[in-house]
């Protein structure tokens, strides 16, 4: 598909709603427009690479700029923190166990419902771009291009509407070509829209573009203060995985001692030999070992990852300097998140799944000019099945029951909100699988966090965040936590309860797929 191509059906397309029908929905003329919503959602982003949460590691200003402009989020959760479970859980406002999408290898039933879906037919255009990742083709999208399962940075292909074709350049800058096309044709448009921008980046393995290739190269990445974490006090579980910098990053493919990406053409190869070239040489001179590997590992890794974040932050400036240049901003919801968080080195750990702070935060920022006050912080705890509850609202459409969530856009737009949920409930279970992060659940206060990890384990965890934030501390056996302990295990059970969910449930899951 090129690019002109796709603008020209999303053209066409448009005529052929007219907001007509989200009048005759509504069942009046709505006095002002419901608000176009752009979702932006970036794929792996810590919270630790976001300049506006204090980033020890970079800047973002563009991802800051809704921000200052609307509000930050400082507690906002995954509830199972891997890819395909998190998009599953943002689209139908519930949980894995009931949209059927608990871990990476399920298909997504695309029949049920999701809030894109009941945006459209409420009249909104809808329009997805990038990573679906739920193997089903997308519904309740009047356009979609998508890349096929985890896509490639390079030279990527695109699924637009079911036919596939290869774009040449980066899957960055080419998703946001396209995201900009779709609302410089939206200018005009009589029907609000609703536009998801999925990023791929900066999920591994981390090839930033070629701009971005050496920006860190001179750059000071502090270590975190747990790179070196021993695991001691915690389960078995933390030790047991596969994740480490340490002894499960690759050299070859996450660190790009390895040959150019196949993907590449000659002048892509080139210029990733000028920069990758002289590092692999440097490091076979080094000859590296032990923690001074590690710590030259960490670098490396942060290097790239850093540098793919540098893409996603300029898109975003893009998109915003879209909605300018159309007059759209001063009418669109943006929201700026990521599907999960991950690990910078934390624990000794790349990748997520864990329960633990950095890959349960997910970055969340939003700007509703005249609704959101510019500047706001909330530290309310939300989850990712809030988000659809939330882009519903702000469209003036009511929550379906079946939605687990809630809308938090009554707390960006600072109006009283009375018994605001004061804990969330995290359910893990894609394991044995790539990792090795044994399945678990747990519930998070404002305060503490109780993990419970089981299948071949049999183990549970408590921290105390405000005194242990780096979660190093297991208190689960201390007597001093005798009470809190009683507390949490209650909480859990009526989370589980409240939302359906429980240990039978997961095991049962298991024995089905075994039956397969
Ligand atoms: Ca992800």
């Amino acid at each position: 598909m090129k690019r002109r191509e796709f603008v020209r059906s999303v053209g066409l397309a448009s005529l052929a709603g007219p907001l007509g029908r989200y009048r005759s929905l509504l069942g009046k003329t709505p006095s002002s427009p419901p608000p176009n919503i752009v979702f932006i959602m970036a794929d792996d982003h810590a919270s630790q690479a976001v300049g506006c949460y204090g980033g020890r590691l970079n800047r973002t200003p563009h991802i800051d700029r809704i921000a200052r402009e609307g509000a930050r989020f400082d507690r906002c959760f995954c509830t199972n923190g891997i890819c395909a479970p998190s998009r599953a859980a943002i689209l139908t406002g519930r949980y894995g166990h009931l949209n059927g999408v608990r871990d990476n290898a399920r298909v997504f039933d695309g029949s049920q419902a999701t809030f894109p879906k009941l945006l459209q037919a409420a009249g909104y255009e809808t329009a997805l771009l990038g990573k679906w990742h739920l193997e089903s083709d997308p519904t309740g999208f009047d356009h979609w291009c998508v890349l096929p399962g985890q896509g490639d940075y390079y030279n990527p292909d695109l699924i637009e509407m079911g036919a596939k074709t290869r774009r040449p350049g980066y899957v960055t800058d080419i998703l946001t070509d396209l995201a900009v096309d779709f609302i410089e044709a939206r200018k005009s448009s009589p029907r609000p829209f609703l536009l998801m921008l999925h990023h791929k980046a900066p999920h591994r393995n981390w090839q930033p573009a070629i701009r971005h290739m050496a920006l860190y190269d001179d750059a000071e990445i502090p270590e975190p203060p747990t790179l070196f974490d021993d695991y001691a006090t915690r389960s078995r579980a933390a030790a047991e995985q596969e994740m480490t910098i340490r002894d499960h990053m690759t050299l070859e493919s996450d660190l790009k001692l390895g040959p150019p990406p196949g993907r590449m053409d000659e002048d892509q190869k080139k210029a990733w030999e000028a920069v990758y070239g002289p590092k692999r040489e440097a490091f076979r001179k080094a000859g590296l070992s032990g923690d001074a590997l590690v710590r030259w590992k960490y670098r490396r890794y942060l290097q790239d990852y850093l540098g793919c974040v540098a893409a996603v932050d300029e898109s975003v400036g893009r998109v915003l300097d879209g909605l300018d240049r159309t007059g759209l901003a001063s009418r669109t919801l943006v929201i700026y998140t990521s599907d999960q968080g991950f690990f910078l080195g934390e624990h000794g750990w790349f990748d997520k799944r864990f329960m633990y702070e950095e890959a349960l935060r997910m970055p969340l920022v939003m700007r509703l000019p005249g609704r959101i006050p510019a500047g706001s912080v909330r530290d309310e705890m939300l989850t990712n099945v809030d988000l659809a509850p939330t882009c519903l609202d702000a469209a003036g459409i009511k929550r379906p029951a079946a939605m687990q969530g809630r809308s938090f856009l009554p707390l960006a737009e600072a109006r009283p909100v009375s018994g605001w949920p004061r804990s969330i409930f995290y359910h893990y279970c894609e394991y044995p699988a790539e990792h090795m992060v044994k399945r678990h659940y747990g519930v998070r206060t404002e305060r503490y966090k109780l993990i419970r990890f089981y299948y071949d384990i049999d183990a549970w965890e408590l921290y105390d965040l405000e005194r242990d934030p780096r979660e190093l501390r297991n208190v689960y056996a201390d007597p001093a936590y005798t009470g809190v302990r009683r507390d949490l295990a209650s909480e859990l059970l009526r989370l589980q309860k409240l939302y359906g969910d429980s240990e039978e449930l997961a095991l049962h899951f298991v024995k089905a797929d075994l039956k397969k």
